[in-house]
């Protein structure tokens, strides 16, 4: 038998399976979403690679919480950008005024976490070219991949 016959046997006999099972239906459509969504998240990586964004690791970014924070970057508005320090500023829920760079915030957010807080995702979409909100919002699942899937 050739292999192409052997290739051709193969799928057939995993159709037949798929046809009469929908746990296998489901775990097959889960592996194949997974491998779509790491697809899209790979396609970001050589932007990140050339943005000053890149300070944080790809894994960062799908930390827990860090979704909302990409989604929430979306309310966020800079002011004052200045391409020297590549810093910003942007203004609280309070009317406080926050300092921002690729590295670290003054916000309440990022001195606790420590992880990039949504003004800092917001500076990276606005002036590191890379939108981590985009590539989220094209990922079918609602759920965040978690880190692990990166190492
Ligand atoms: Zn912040």
């Amino acid at each position: 038998m050739s292999c192409l016959e052997e290739a051709a046997d193969e799928a057939v006999h995993i159709i037949a399976k798929l046809k009469e099972s929908k746990p296998e239906r489901d775990k097959f459509c889960a592996a194949l979403d997974k491998l779509e969504r790491e697809d899209k998240i790979k396609s970001i990586e050589p932007t990140l690679k050339m943005s000053p964004f890149r300070i944080w690791d790809m894994p960062v970014h799908f930390e827990e919480g860090q979704y909302d924070r990409i989604l929430r970057s979306d309310t966020v508005v800079l002011f004052n950008y200045d391409s020297k320090s590549n810093s910003a500023k942007t203004r609280g829920s309070k009317g406080e005024v926050y300092s921002t760079t690729f590295s670290q915030c003054t916000c309440m957010d990022f001195q606790a976490r420590g992880l990039p807080c949504k003004h800092m995702y917001k500076l990276a979409q606005q002036y590191g070219g890379v939108d981590f909100s985009k590539i989220y919002k094209s990922l079918h699942s609602e759920m965040p991949l978690k880190a692990e899937h990166f190492k």
